[in-house]
């Protein structure tokens, strides 16, 4: 999947001047940038605001907490304004049936909050409380052309999972997702969103949106930021079948599982036959996998954890990972139990605070769109 596929070399819907070429990024000028962002982060925090979040089909897992959750936590403890984006809609992108959201938004809810995410300092929301913001859409879609979304490469690719399980095509929303998403970014005028490196493709879309939007309603002095893609340093978690770690595949370790479902968990976890203990990524994916997970909750390097472990074999990595994990893990559960046993009327004055200050800032953002557009009566 590479950026260079961005709609780029498409023309716009009429009307719109065409983008020059040099707005398509590569990955490895946006590291470079993001090397740079992340200095100027450090110097002026209270100058970038951020959006992330999930969708909420399901409780959160170490997947998460490694591989977006800490970050995140990171940029609000620097002092950046995080907005974090429970995207309900987003469920029903490609499902028929969402489950039990109430309760699955409290999971989720649960594992930010056990995870440091700070309600006075950041901002919870769901998509479905936020209407302005969900009206942002309609502007935004008559940005794009069909052609350019079909060759959006999550759009593409979800629509290929779709049919390889013989379910029915893509919906509509699945579709114009990449716009939702610039909905989500733009509403809040979000300026850095922290993605993985297969992601950028998506963020493209959003400044598309950005850039045309302020070509035709905004030329004076642009109206929405262009957002950065800030390429977090973090790691991508596998599985204990040896497969990325996901909700949906069933071979994940949830955070707030117990200390003894952790054992469990790990010593189901696959590895290779090899009792020598050595960090190649590439060749033995598993074990690799093992040893960043332990690595990072003891505060070592993957590669010095292997040379402890010598030829320890797998089954004794397992022991001193998973006792790494449930100590690791240790405060956050606690935090997650405490809370949980509260009761659920904090949870809802966290969100309900949170979509209050969402709104706020959506129905002002689309007021002035609304004014630039002309549409004031
Ligand atoms: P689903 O099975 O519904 O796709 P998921 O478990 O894959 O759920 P997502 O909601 O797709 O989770 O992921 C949200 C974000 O969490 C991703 O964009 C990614 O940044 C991060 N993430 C998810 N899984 C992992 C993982 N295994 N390792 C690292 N990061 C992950
Ligand atoms: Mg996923």
């Amino acid at each position: 999947m590479s950026v260079t596929t961005t709609p780029e070399a498409t023309t716009p819907p009429s009307g719109t001047p065409r983008e020059p070429r040099s707005t398509t990024r590569s990955a490895a000028a946006a590291r470079e940038r993001s090397a740079v962002l992340e200095s100027r982060i450090a110097q002026n925090p209270g100058e970038y605001r951020v959006l992330t979040g999930d969708r909420p089909t399901g409780a959160l897992h170490l997947g998460h907490l490694l591989g977006t959750v800490e970050n995140r936590v990171r940029l609000q403890n620097l002092g950046v304004e995080v907005f974090l984006i429970v995207a309900d809609y987003q469920v029903i992108t490609d499902r028929d049936d969402a489950g039990d959201l109430p309760a699955t938004v409290r999971e989720v809810l649960l594992d930010y909050l056990a995870a440091g995410v700070d309600p006075e300092r950041s901002t919870v929301f769901t998509h479905s409380a936020v209407p302005a913001l969900n009206q942002l859409l309609l502007p935004f879609l008559s940005l794009v052309t069909v052609a350019e979304l079909e060759r959006n490469p999550t759009v593409k690719a979800e629509a290929a999972v779709a049919a390889e399980r013989g379910r029915r095509g893509s919906s509509g929303l699945l579709f114009t997702y990449p716009v939702h998403q610039a909905a989500d970014i733009l509403f809040c005028h979000g300026n850095l969103v922290p993605v993985g490196e297969d992601q950028l493709p998506h963020l493209e879309t959003t400044r598309m949106v950005a850039r045309r939007f302020n070509q035709r309603y905004s030329a004076a002095q642009p109206y929405f930021p262009e957002p950065d893609a800030l390429i977090a340093r973090s790691l991508t978690i596998l599985g204990n079948d040896g497969a990325k770690m996901s909700k949906s595949r069933g071979n994940a370790l949830e955070l707030r599982a117990s200390a003894d479902e952790t054992v469990a968990y790990f010593k189901r976890a696959r590895t290779d036959p090899d009792r020598v203990i050595t960090y190649e990524p590439d060749r033995r994916p598993e074990i690799a996998n093992l040893l960043q997970i332990g690595a990072h909750f003891t505060g070592t390097a993957p590669e010095t954890l292997a040379d402890e472990m010598g030829s320890a074999g797998a089954g004794r990595l397992k022991d001193i990972v998973s006792e790494a994990v449930v100590e690791g893990l240790r405060p956050l559960r606690a935090r997650r139990r405490e809370l949980a046993s509260a009761g659920p009327r904090y949870l809802a004055e966290v969100l309900a605070t949170g979509n209050a200050r969402a709104n706020a800032i959506a129905d002002r953002t689309l007021d002035e769109v609304r004014d630039l557009m002309g549409m004031r009566y």
